[in-house]
């Protein structure tokens, strides 16, 4: 089987995950890529696995040396003109066909290339079942377009629970356009299945729904993270990132010596920026909230209108960090945390998060509650499936980062930070229920990847499928 990952944090390292599963459930895995750089990526990310006898190989395009500069990414954004890759793809995959290959949502220029080679195509959508039936049903129904403004509530149709979305909180592509958007649908189209980062026991209802009502074929295989079991991956992936191994010790000692579920792992993910005036009043709110906290600041967004993005120290409140540090309260961390390492800390009680998809499962799977503040794209439906159907958080804010203009009463103000910090860490009846629920979830997920588990049986079914139309 190949693998044909999109190039960007959320993207890549669930379809890394994905071919590992597969691999180690029997497929012969190969990692497909566009350019040298990106193997070296690649090679770099899965040197552990050759060690532990799971033999992933990685193969590059031969494109023709003026087509993309040899340390390009290739399609860091699904815009990219990609037309030059088609001949070196259809090439490749004339002279080496796999029984099946998977491809990222956003490679749907591949898809028309594959589809003509008569190849099994198998789609990654980076997202879960309920984020894309609502998606899919938001398309089908239009019930957005016929409202008096941006604000004004509606209800998703035709889905099993009862969802209240506004306009203001769908994805860009999908606020205007009626029809499906065009990524996920062009890539799904015609396509033999869809593999889902996600597993039965977490939205059986949404799984079904996709099945049967929106008639597509699904295989739940995730949480594929969970095949990084041991601590040693785990630090080995944090060491891989731009924490050095002595900050990640000090880090780990830290969050050793704190009580268990103590502490809030506060991180938007690998692309979105909060204008500098957002992250002040967080700081102010986690300050006044008392409780102890790991907070990844990424790059910050300088000046929201303008786009620009950058570092810029500045906005730490006067002494901040180091009272935080002097009290032993808080960490700041600038770049990339090993995320996973940290919320399967015991320390972690709480994550306040962008919801991207990734990040959701991966709290889910270490059983910790969430602090939701979706900012693009599907997390406002990821932040549904956490508070009103999963019951296991509450939100912080919920505004497209995009169109923020940085004005106080566009922000989300330090006391609201302050309030649900304390609501989901402060150890209440609601507090205990969540922490419970998502105990639940954690322990149906670690079960779904073992034999016999339901994503290890989805794997299964697929490779099996694929088996018998070979013969
Ligand atoms: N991540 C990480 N360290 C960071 C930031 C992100 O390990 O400092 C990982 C995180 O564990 C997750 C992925 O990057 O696997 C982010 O994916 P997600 O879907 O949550 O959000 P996106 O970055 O795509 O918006």
């Amino acid at each position: 089987m190949y693998f044909f990952p999109f190039i960007g944090g959320g993207h890549q390292i669930p379809m890394i995950d994905i071919a590992r599963v597969f691999s180690s459930q029997g497929a012969k895995a190969t990692i497909l890529t566009t350019t040298p750089a990106n193997a070296l990526r690649f090679r770099s990310s899965i040197r552990r696995d050759q060690s532990l006898n799971l033999p992933i190989t990685i193969r590059v395009l031969n494109l023709p040396n003026d087509a993309v500069s040899p340390d390009s990414p290739m399609s860091a954004t699904p815009s990219t003109d990609t037309s030059v890759l088609r001949e070196p793809l259809k090439l490749f995959l004339t002279q080496n066909p796999p029984d099946c290959i998977v491809i990222d949502v956003f490679h749907r220029w591949a898809a028309d290339v594959i589809d003509g080679l008569n190849i099994k195509r198998v789609v990654f959508n980076g997202n879960g079942f309920f984020s894309r039936c609502v998606s899919e049903c938001i398309g089908r129904y239009a019930p957005h377009e016929q409202l008096g403004s941006d604000s004004e509530p509606f209800l998703v149709p035709q889905i099993p629970d009862r969802i209240e979305l506004t306009r203001s909180q769908l994805p860009p592509f999908a606020r205007n356009k009626p029809g499906l958007p065009d990524k996920v649908g062009k890539a799904e189209e015609k396509a033999f299945g869809v593999v889902v980062n996600s597993f039965y026991e977490l939205e059986p209802k949404y799984v079904e729904y996709f099945k049967t009502v929106l008639g597509k074929k699904a295989w739940p295989v995730g949480p594929v993270s969970l095949c990084n079991r041991n601590n040693a991956d785990k630090t080995e992936r944090g060491q891989a990132a731009s924490v050095d191994g002595q900050s990640l010790r000090n880090c780990l000692s830290w969050l050793d010596s704190k009580e268990p579920n103590s502490v809030v792992y506060i991180s938007f993910g690998s692309l979105a920026r909060l204008p500098p005036a957002q992250l002040v009043e967080i700081a102010h709110g986690l300050e006044a909230s008392a409780h102890n906290f790991i907070w990844v600041v990424g790059k910050i967004f300088r000046r929201a209108q303008e786009g620009r993005v950058g570092d810029d120290e500045n906005w730490v409140p006067q002494g901040f960090e180091e009272r935080m540090m002097e009290m032993k309260r808080g960490i700041l961390i600038r770049g990339w945390a090993p995320q996973i390492l940290m919320l399967e800390h015991g320390a972690v009680g709480g994550f306040m998060s962008h919801c991207g998809w990734n990040s959701t499962l991966e709290s889910v799977t270490a059983g910790v509650p969430m602090m939701t503040w979706p900012l693009s794209a599907e997390q406002f439906y990821n932040e549904k499936l956490i508070t009103d159907v999963l019951g296991i958080g509450v939100q912080v804010g919920s505004k497209e980062w995009l169109s923020w203009n940085a004005e106080r009463e566009e922000l989300v103000g330090r006391e609201k930070v302050e309030a649900v910090v304390s609501r989901v860490m402060g150890g209440g009846e609601e507090a205990e229920e969540m922490r419970k629920q998502a105990r639940a979830l954690a322990e149906k997920a670690r079960r779904a990847v073992e034999e016999g588990g339901s994503s290890y049986e989805g794997v299964d079914a697929l490779i099996s499928e694929l088996k018998s139309l070979r013969k």
